[in-house]
């Protein structure tokens, strides 16, 4: 079976700073993967390798089969098959929550309007937004416009989702009706790549958890190895510091 992503042996640096040491994983069609660790282990830049918003200095990547990392690979084709959701929800402000979901339907896939229409008034409803589709971000909760982001990526129908701490960036309050959006697309079936310090989703909805630290993998396996009963004292000190 062909891996929805494969990385092997991936290094990065910024200039001669190495901030990823040699990463090897994989994630499975359907799998839930949480990726866990402290702040500047590599997490971000670990998922922007899979994207090709960083260029990996040393390694490859693959998803679903096909090499990012070859000299001759298709990266926008690659790139359509992948979604990305930020912290910061980077909606466009100037735009409605329906405009956010159809610009890039329209102008990378090349559906017409009334078809990148349909698919975001789909996929708004499917977030629990549809009733906001013609605000603007700014009128919006932070909850709202993360999940608006989220329709944004799944109008693309994409083969994989990464997530970069979705929700750190929300009102408590608010972390809850994202963390429900998430947990029906994996329910879903939908392979996904989740940067979070959300525990508890990691916990009951990860079918494997990545504890990194300094650029490396310290450990990986199901969410009660890792988060229940981690074997690195690494990981133990980081887990202390954030259950
Ligand atoms: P995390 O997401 O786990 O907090 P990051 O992947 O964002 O970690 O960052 C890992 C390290 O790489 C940090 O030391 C950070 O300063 C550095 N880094 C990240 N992006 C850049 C960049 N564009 N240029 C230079 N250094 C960067
Ligand atoms: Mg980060």
């Amino acid at each position: 079976m062909t891996h929805a992503v494969e990385i092997r042996d991936l290094h990065k640096y910024f200039g001669d700073n190495e901030v990823l040491k040699g990463i090897d994983f994989t994630v499975e069609p359907g799998q839930v993967v949480c990726v866990i660790g402290p702040s500047g282990s590599g997490k971000s830049t670990l998922l922007r390798c899979v994207n090709l918003l960083e260029t990996p200095t040393k390694g490859k990547v693959f998803v679903n089969g096909r090499e990012l990392t070859h000299p001759d690979a298709d990266i926008d084709a690659t790139r359509r098959q992948v979604g990305m959701v930020f912290q910061q929800f980077n909606l466009f402000p100037h735009l409605t929550a329906l405009q956010n979901v159809m610009i890039a339907q329209q102008r990378v896939l090349n559906r017409s309007k009334a078809e990148a229409e349909i698919v975001a008034r789909e996929n708004l409803d499917k977030v629990g937004v549809a009733d906001k589709c013609h605000e603007y971000p700014g009128k919006l909760s932070g909850g709202q416009q993360q999940r608006v982001a989220i329709a944004r990526a799944l109008a693309m129908n994409p083969a994989l989702m990464l997530f970069d701490e979705p929700t750190s960036a929300l009102d408590p309050e608010l972390v809850g009706d994202v963390l429900a959006v998430m947990r029906k697309l994996a329910e879903e079936g939908m392979t996904m790549l989740v940067v979070t310090h959300e525990m508890g989703f990691a916990r009951e909805v990860a079918d494997r958890v990545v504890f990194m630290d300094g650029g490396v993998i310290v450990e990986d396996g199901t969410p009660a190895q890792v988060v229940g009963d981690p074997q690195q004292e690494r990981t133990r000190s980081f887990l202390r510091r954030v259950l």
